[in-house]
């Protein structure tokens, strides 16, 4: 068994290190044949037409001729059997079977031992394996090695495709492209700019790719790095000597010697010259080199590889040592990376940044969230983002749809720009409703407020005529610090706000860290972090941190009484009453200090859990007001990871059951009057909005580049009807469709442009 992972290994890094799909496509022929004892090999990709055609890409044991000229349909031939069934065939006599189709001039007659698997990803049939052999039936071990070959090809295979389009460096530029990688979208809105891959310092596998036209600069700082490391190694191994045997001191004086070993260095000068920078062309001699070892069957040697690795990273951090962490950012930056965090914004100057991609994360990540703040667009989950190869390159972002081209062509340049003209318009006109109220047409008025947590929204959200702070995210500001802020911090942090919204209503959410939000001085390691330790649990467990924070929001209210207090994840009724008993200590604990009443705050509940829609009469009984966290319900209620681009596709908090719980919510706590309102993303969809009106919910929180978006939606329907939308909805069983009937209602009043790109 190990040794079938380790074969299987063995071919993925090979397939992930080809530099296009077609040297995958051959290497993956020849270790089959090699592998499984075979005589044959076929590999046939699936077009990209309607109906696909599959056309043989590669072949080992036949004519290679026959190479993109031989074609099935699905269902033709026993490859196209394969691929209609998408489930594999075993055959001990395949030249009898009635779908047998003899390729010509291949002479695949003499191999009657047939085996073939469908390689799928997402659903769809993107090829299909066949191996044959003249005899020695294929058995159990072979269809499984195959098929699970298979499953790890396709995702191998998508991402080389898309990689293979964007060589920049070593071979001539490929063309200007039309084309598109997908994600899910993160946040609205649409930009053309350039591509800045961030460096994040010494992980060997994410240094980007960039062009140098003078290599001689290069050339010295790689020198300089290998030349520091060198002695690094040489002191090390002096140091050494006295503490550890000998032996071990050996393993310095070893590297240092792989080190010096011309290879390594002659390889990477070669790729310097070649016109790419210094840290991706040690990369690349690190990786090709490491390679070597890593399929080595001997263990010991095997271990090289990490050596090799590890001597990698150590000249790699001495090279960054010498860039300027400061990059000259272009005007219209579009930030790109693996995985952006929240804290990664804070490195490119606002006004430069024009969108996000990002290859992890999903549309209700807190980058999204944070993008959608600062109302520029964002694209998450694209798995197949060339990062490594963009830096530099124009970029067309579609966050409404979540796309982007990379390198697009004039024409599809063209048509983006008309869009944005387009967009532009769009809120210029939207800028006229900023000081009107919103009103339904039927006379029903909703207050609008805004999602903060950053100082920058502050200014825009009073702009954009924001009745408020729905929701601030306390956690934020705790964030972008490498300790937690003390009392004295936070009381200038939240007296700001509750100052800049004077005579407003402002919403401070008590700290809602763990699950997504990590705080890199407070690691929590957790097999299911969004079912653990986050929010009021933490901080229920550590008083000390609750307390400070309260004792900080209630100092920052006084002589201002605009501040309510929200408590994030209550699942049940006790936690609402420790939390409760906390604020009421902190209150006369200041009370005591000043020698004077304070006025309490309003205190409200987060509805995001399942437990507390079931609960929230109860929960009702204990506040003054429930705000609907439909992000984390719709995470909770669907069982959907909210940061899975995976299943980002089965996130949609119009579900009718997300829905139906959001009517229960509302219907339970009109039963003691207590006021409802919804903070998650959903509230500033203007989709969403259409549905939450619906509910008769009359306060709305959202991010502010949303705000005017929303008031020209409520503006436009009356309340009946979009009762009658919402009773038509909830009878529905497909979110599509519930997305679709909101969409074509809008679409009837000519507001499509409010959720895609263009008028
Ligand atoms: C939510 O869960 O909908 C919410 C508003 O909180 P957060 O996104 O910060 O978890
Ligand atoms: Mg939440």
């Amino acid at each position: 068994m190990s040794t079938m992972i380790h074969r299987l290994q063995s071919i993925i890094q090979e397939v992930g290190r080809s530099p296009d799909t077609q040297h995958a496509l051959d290497l993956i022929a020849g270790r089959l044949i090699k592998d499984l004892v075979a005589n044959a090999c076929t590999i046939f990709l699936a077009t990209n037409t309607e109906p696909p055609v599959l056309v043989l890409k590669a072949s080992y044991g036949l004519n290679p001729e026959n190479i993109n000229q031989v074609q099935r349909r699905f269902g033709e031939g026993l490859i196209g059997v394969v691929a209609e069934r998408a489930e594999p065939i075993n055959l001990v006599n395949a030249t009898e079977h009635k779908n047998f189709i003899l390729v010509p001039d291949s002479g695949e007659t003499s191999f009657p031992i047939y085996l073939g698997v469908p390689i799928v990803s997402h659903r769809k049939v993107l090829g299909v394996i066949a191996i044959q052999r003249a005899e020695n039936a294929f058995n159990e071990d072979d269809e499984a090695f195959l098929a699970t070959l298979a499953a790890q090809l396709a995702t191998s295979i998508e991402h080389v495709e898309s990689q293979g389009r964007f060589k920049l460096i070593g071979e001539t530029k490929s063309e200007p492209t039309t084309h598109i990688v997908k994600g899910v979208a993160g946040s609205p809105g649409m930009a053309i700019g350039e591509a800045i891959v961030l460096n994040r310092g010494v992980k060997l596998e994410s240094v980007p790719d960039k062009k140098v036209t003078d290599q001689a600069p290069e050339l010295r700082s790689f020198n300089d790095a290998i030349r520091k490391v060198h002695d690094d190694l040489t002191d090390q191994a002096d140091r050494m000597r006295g503490a550890l045997p000998e032996e071990e001191c050996a393993l310095f004086v070893a590297y240092a010697q792989m080190l010096n070993s011309g290879s390594l260095i002659d390889d990477t000068h070669k790729r310097i010259g070649e016109g790419n920078w210094a840290p991706a062309s040690w990369r690349d001699t690190v990786e090709d080199h490491a390679c070597v070892f890593d399929q080595m069957e001997d263990e010991y040697l095997a271990e090289r590889a990490n050596d090799i690795r590890d001597l990698g990273r150590r000249v790699l951090r001495k090279l960054m040592l010498e860039q300027s962490p400061y990059i000259d950012f272009p005007d219209r930056t579009v930030l790109v990376g693996d995985e952006i965090t929240a804290t990664d914004l804070a490195d490119v100057p606002l006004e430069c940044l024009c969108a996000i991609l990002s290859a992890h994360g999903s549309g209700s990540s807190h980058v999204a969230i944070l993008a959608h703040a600062l109302g520029i667009p964002a694209v998450m989950g694209m798995s197949n983002l060339p990062v490594k190869q963009m830096d530099g390159l124009q970029v067309i972002v579609d966050g409404y749809g979540g796309f982007a081209y990379v390198d697009p062509n004039r024409k599809l340049l063209t048509e983006y720009e008309k869009y944005l003209r387009e967009e532009e318009e769009i809120e210029k006109d939207l800028l006229c409703l900023k000081n009107e109220p919103a009103i339904t047409t039927d006379n029903h008025r909703i207050s609008l407020y805004v999602n903060s947590g950053l100082m920058a929204d502050h200014t825009p959200s009073l702009r954009s005529g924001a009745e408020g702070v729905g929701l601030y995210r306390t956690e934020i500001p705790f964030q972008i610090r490498d300790r937690f802020p003390s009392e004295e911090e936070q009381y200038h942090i939240y007296r700001n706000v509750l100052e800049t919204f004077n005579g407003m209503p402002v919403v401070l959410r008590t700290l809602d860290v763990g699950g997504d939000k990590p705080l890199s001085y407070f690691p929590i390691k957790e097999a299911n972090p969004f079912l653990g330790w986050r929010g009021v649990r933490i901080t229920l467990d550590h008083p000390e941190i609750f307390v400070t924070q309260v004792r900080a929001m209630m100092r920052a209210n006084i002589g201002q009484n605009n501040l309510q207090i929200l408590l994030p994840m209550i699942s049940g009724q006790s936690e609402l009453e420790d939390s409760l008993k906390l604020i009421h200590r902190v209150k006369d604990e200041i009370e005591d200090e000043l020698g004077e009443p304070l006025q309490m705050p309003q205190i409200g509940a987060m509805i995001e859990v399942p437990s507390a829609v079931y609960q929230i009469e109860d929960i009702c009984s204990l506040v003054d007001f429930v705000s609907i966290g439909t992000n984390d319900l719709t995470q909770y209620l669907l069982a959907v990871d909210r940061n899975n681009e995976n299943v980002a596709e089965l996130f949609s908090s119009l579900h009718p059951a997300v829905l139906k719980a959001m009517c229960q919510i509302v219907e339970g706590a009109a039963k003691s009057g207590t006021p409802v309102s919804v903070c998650g993303e959903m509230a500033g969809d203007p989709l969403g909005v259409m549905a939450l009106l619906g509910m008769k919910i009359e306060s709305l929180s959202m991010s502010v580049g949303s705000l005017l978006k929303a008031k020209k939606v409520i503006k436009t329907f009356s309340l009946v009807e979009l009762e009658s939308m919402l009773a038509e909805a909830i009878l529905m069983t497909d979110p599509a469709h519930v997305r679709e009937l909101y969409a074509s209602k809008l679409d009837q009043r000519e507001l499509g442009g409010l959720i895609r790109a263009g008028k």
